[in-house]
């Protein structure tokens, strides 16, 4: 036994070479190719099953300031951050029913949000909303969707179901066209595009999809009128169905529990675990949000971002297990580190680099004794002391041997979306519920009855994709429409071998145009800070464009190339953590070194938000030419 078994109760070289085999089992060679484009044949799964009311109106022909595409939280709080600044002449152009975007679509049973609700709903201090439990669900996230709605007016600004087709700049009006499947034809001087990073369905590329005779949905767009109930769950017409569900990642992680309950027999199709550690939803103590001061909302969110990303934090405030590895960490730290070292809080392994937490020891510790403690090698044992809890609780929450062990997860925590939850692992418990481990390899087929794995044809009535959505594919692809820029030329072509932007939101040869989303940006796990963040940044720059009568924004070339070499270089502190991970959607199906310029800014969230707070108070619109 090692010197480090004795001290960590697990074997480091013995871990390090049972993920690698984990890893190596899952790279394949088409990466983001072996899905499946949900148009043509497949489009049937990108209807809307929750419309309740077709809505049928004359074309809109008009002419507004700023047109929003995407009505989800990115949307809303682009128009809210707007309205603020005074600038009303806005239409936000949604295809779902309402408001909502990923929560209006993802209504799965179950649905909820394991970052904590004080910190995941945006603008709690201006609408005075009480989240009724620390971790919220889909019912009471849209209601709040309606209250932002309310409280700033959007109604008012939305065309609903209404899908954009193209924006098309005209250089002599300096104006974008909107047109949109409703035959709208809206000019707009700026256009925002919101329109969801996790937005487009995607299917695995298997053979036999379209020969299924059975029943079969995407959970984003989840069919209650076949399976009875709502996201609280109670399935009731499945009492007597053979389910199989594909995919084990956030999602199916919360669904399946129900489905689990609901169906007569239930298959989960599993290629890769996740990690599923304790949730432990409590009520909000209404008192204790009436007690916070001004500015607690910001400051929260801030703090727990700040602590996954490596920085000093008085207090952990979120306390729950997102952090609780960064705690670990500092246990281990503190031990070992010179007494000079009081109260810190460190990341462990994450899609962030060890270069940055170098940065947080700084204050408490001298190199030399930085360096004597091998950071990265600390790090890396706090994540396997926390991955070793969430497979000891596989082990000890699933009773069949060779079914907990199907269930552990071997990676560093956040490789994958890492899941909270206390109700799936009991689930496998069921005598009516089958876990069936494809090893790494995925489904290699389904028939006119079911799923064939391994020689086996299972049966079933349904099959649910619970398969995720496109990351890394065209640009316009995922949008779902087309972007003509300055002399005609795509997004697409100008993205086609690698992302340029300016901060993330703006690219040369598409004027007055801003991009929303985690590429080139400052990307949070509290995935509406960032959006926050954007929408504050746009709102800064459009009331700066207006008072100095600006009809023309544009990124210079020299700042647009300047920001995709920080990208490339920031991308090189993390790519040896995202080299080592199982490949998903955080690592490019793990091809990391294609498009560096294709990451999110790794310096991290905080350093990000910092970085643009810096240069807006420069108060000189800096890289940006303004006509
Ligand atoms: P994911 O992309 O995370 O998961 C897709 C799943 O499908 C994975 O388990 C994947 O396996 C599996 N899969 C893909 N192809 C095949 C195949 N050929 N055979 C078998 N399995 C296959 O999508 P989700 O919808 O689960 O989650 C998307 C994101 O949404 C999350 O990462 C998270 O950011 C967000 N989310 C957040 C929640 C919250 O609580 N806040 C809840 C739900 C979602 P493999 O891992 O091997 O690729």
């Amino acid at each position: 036994m090692s010197a480090q078994l004795n001290q960590y109760d697990f074997d480091p070289d013995a871990l390090r070479k049972k993920y690698r085999l984990e890893r190596d089992k899952r790279l394949r060679q088409d990466g983001n190719e072996q899905y499946q484009e949900v148009s043509g044949e497949f489009a049937y799964f990108v209807e809307d099953p929750y419309l309740e009311e077709e809505i049928e109106r004359e074309p809109i022909t008009d002419e507004v300031e700023v047109v929003i595409i995407g009505g989800g939280f990115g949307g809303m709080l682009a128009a809210a951050r707007l309205r603020e600044k005074g600038i009303d002449d806005f239409k936000i152009i949604e295809k779902g029913g309402d408001f909502g975007g990923t929560w209006y679509w993802n209504r799965y049973p179950g649905a909820s949000c394991d970052i904590e609700s004080y910190i995941y709903f945006p603008l709690l201090e201006e609408t005075g909303f009480i989240p009724k439990q620390k971790y919220t669900n889909a019912p009471e996230t849209l209601e709040y969707c309606r209250i932002i709605c309310e409280k700033f007016n959007l109604y008012e600004n939305a065309c609903l179901q209404t899908e954009v087709t193209s924006t098309i700049w005209n250089e002599d009006t300096n104006r974008w066209l909107v047109k949109t499947n409703q035959n709208d034809e809206i000019k707009a001087r700026y256009v925002v595009h919101s329109n969801g990073p996790l937005n487009r369905p995607k299917l695995p590329a298997i053979k036999g999809i379209n020969d299924f005779k059975g029943h079969t949905f995407h959970t984003s767009r989840w069919d209650y009128e076949y399976t009875g109930g709502n996201s609280h769950g109670n399935l009731d017409n499945l009492k007597d169905k053979r389910v199989a569900i594909i995919g084990t990642g956030a999602t199916a992680v919360q669904c399946v529990p129900h489905l689990g309950v609901g169906a007569e027999q239930l298959y989960v199709f599993q290629r890769t675990p996740s990690s599923i550690d304790v949730r432990n939803n409590q009520p909000t103590d209404p008192n204790w949000i009436s007690t916070q001061k001004e500015g607690w909302h910001d400051e929260r969110r801030k703090n727990f971002e700040t602590l996954l990303t490596g920085g000093q934090v008085k207090e952990d405030l979120v306390s729950d297990g997102w952090t609780e590895a960064f705690r670990l960490l500092f246990g281990n730290l503190r031990e070992k580190a010179p007494s000079k070292m009081k109260m810190a809080t460190w990341a462990a392994t994450s899609i962030f680099s060890s270069e940055m937490y170098k940065k947080g020891f700084k204050a408490y510790m001298t190199d030399k004794a930085m360096e004597a403690m091998d950071i990265r090698n600390a790090m890396q044992m706090a994540d396997f002391q926390k991955m070793e809890q969430v497979r000891a609780r596989a082990q000890e929450v699933v009773k069949d041997e060779k079914t907990a062990e199907s269930l552990k997860p071997y990676y560093n925590q956040f490789c994958k979306r890492p899941c909270f939850h206390d109700e799936y692992l009991d689930t496998f418990n069921r005598p009516n519920v089958e876990l069936v481990d494809t090893d790494g390899k995925g489904l290699e087929e389904i028939s006119e009855k079911g799923i064939v794995f391994n020689g086996k044809e299972y049966e079933v009535d349904c099959i649910i994709f619970a398969t995720g959505f496109e990351v890394g594919t065209d640009y316009s692809r995922r949008a779902g429409y087309q972007i003509h820029g300055v002399d005609g030329k795509t997004i697409s072509q100008k993205w086609e071998n690698g992302l340029a932007t300016l901060h993330g939101m703006h690219s040369r040869g598409f004027p007055n145009s801003f991009f929303f989303g985690p590429a080139q940006s400052g990307f949070t796990a509290t995935y509406t800070y960032s959006l926050d963040e954007q929408s504050i940044h746009l709102a800064y720059i459009l009331e700066k464009a207006m008072d100095k009568g600006a009809t023309r924004i544009e990124a210079t070339q020299e700042a647009e190339e300047k920001w995709i070499q920080t990208i490339i270089e920031k991308a090189r502190l993390t790519a040896d953590f995202q080299e080592n991970c199982t490949p998903g959607y955080y690592n490019n199906e793990g091809k990391i070194n294609q498009t560096p310029q294709n990451n999110t800014y790794g310096g991290g969230p905080i350093e990000f938000f910092s970085l643009m707070e810096k240069w807006r108070s420069k108060n000189n619109l800096e890289g940006l030419e303004i006509n």
